[in-house]
């Protein structure tokens, strides 16, 4: 009560200060909330490459924005980050790479911004490199085996729910359901290759990309390069590619979308084997391309391989 009384009794001068100044606490609490509010949008994962990212947005639906920091056809294993990726991944909540001696400019990239990280690629069994200067080395293209996938999936579920609890269900709902679509990618995969006459069962490409693809499917794996990173194509890689393409009557092969054929070209022109098409490990195609997605590419692979080797053109 004697508050209230005292209160009656400051002037009226005073009571205007203080309500002014009540007013611009107010204001300035609710400002405060709105940027609270934005701050409070989704969190943002960034990942290392495209088809690392599109497997994340079928994880993450709607609750996170995801985004790639290499652009599509980008050339991701010797890929330099620019002053923008290192500005934009500052503010990233989380950030995936692949792991597996795939990003050679990932550790220090890290190290610049500060931002937490998870190796998707945890848990896979890892195969490695059987010729060239990266022998004995780990492959790391694991994602060409969708069973691999099912276990990045595991892992992003398992990161995702760390980072937006709240939607910890969805994100595993969302990796079930993926999981079984990359379950019948697979079972796809080798119907397609499986059908292949044994003879024709070599898959000839510029990089030593589908080691994990070959072993799913039964097919023998010869490559000019092992690793992008480290793509000279010399005399003898090509002599070699030559050799192996004349010794098994290989009929087709093959080059990736993010490098030049040019060197298989030279396969084509001393073997008479047809170029068998353009295949996708590294990148997605843009959205209107032929691999818009990870399942899209898989299953173009499949499809323009299968073609180009029992005849038929992709
Ligand atoms: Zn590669």
């Amino acid at each position: 009560m004697r508050v209230w009384l005292h209160r009656s009794s400051v002037p009226s001068a005073y009571r205007f200060l203080v309500a002014i100044l009540v007013g611009a606490l107010a204001f300035a609490l609710t400002a405060c909330g709105g940027g609270d509010t934005e701050r409070a949008g989704k969190p943002v994962v960034l990942t290392t490459f495209t088809v690392l990212a599109d497997i994340a947005k079928n994880v993450a639906g709607e609750h996170l924005t995801v985004e790639s920091i290499t652009k599509v056809g980008a050339e991701i294993h010797g890929y330099e980050p620019t002053p923008g990726d290192i500005k934009k991944a500052a503010k990233a909540d989380l950030i995936l790479d692949n792991g597996m001696n795939l990003e050679a400019w990932f550790a220090q990239f890290v190290a610049d911004v500060k931002v937490p990280h998870v190796v998707v690629s945890a848990g896979v069994e890892p195969m490695s490199i059987g010729e060239d200067a990266y022998a004995g080395k780990v492959n790391p293209h694991a994602w060409m085996s969708p069973l691999n996938v099912q276990i990045y999936v595991d892992n992003m579920v398992r990161a995702f729910g760390e980072l937006d609890p709240d939607h910890a269900t969805d994100f595993q709902a969302n990796g079930a359901a993926y999981k079984a679509e990359l379950g019948k990618v697979h079972a796809e995969l080798v119907r397609t290759l499986e059908a292949l006459p044994v003879n024709e069962r070599a898959l000839v490409t510029c990089e030593g990309a589908f080691s994990y693809l070959a072993r799913d499917t039964g097919l023998t794996e010869k490559y000019i390069w092992a690793v992008n990173a480290e793509q000279q194509a010399t005399p003898q890689q090509i002599a070699s590619a030559i050799d192996f393409v004349r010794q098994r009557k290989v009929p087709a092969v093959f080059c990736e979308s993010t490098v030049s054929d040019a060197p298989m070209q030279r396969v084509v022109e001393a073997t008479g084997a047809a170029f068998g098409g353009v295949l996708y490990v590294d990148s997605l195609s843009a959205a209107d391309g032929p691999v818009p997605s990870y399942l899209a590419l898989i299953r173009h692979d499949a499809n323009t391989i299968g073609a180009a080797l029992t005849g038929a053109r992709p």
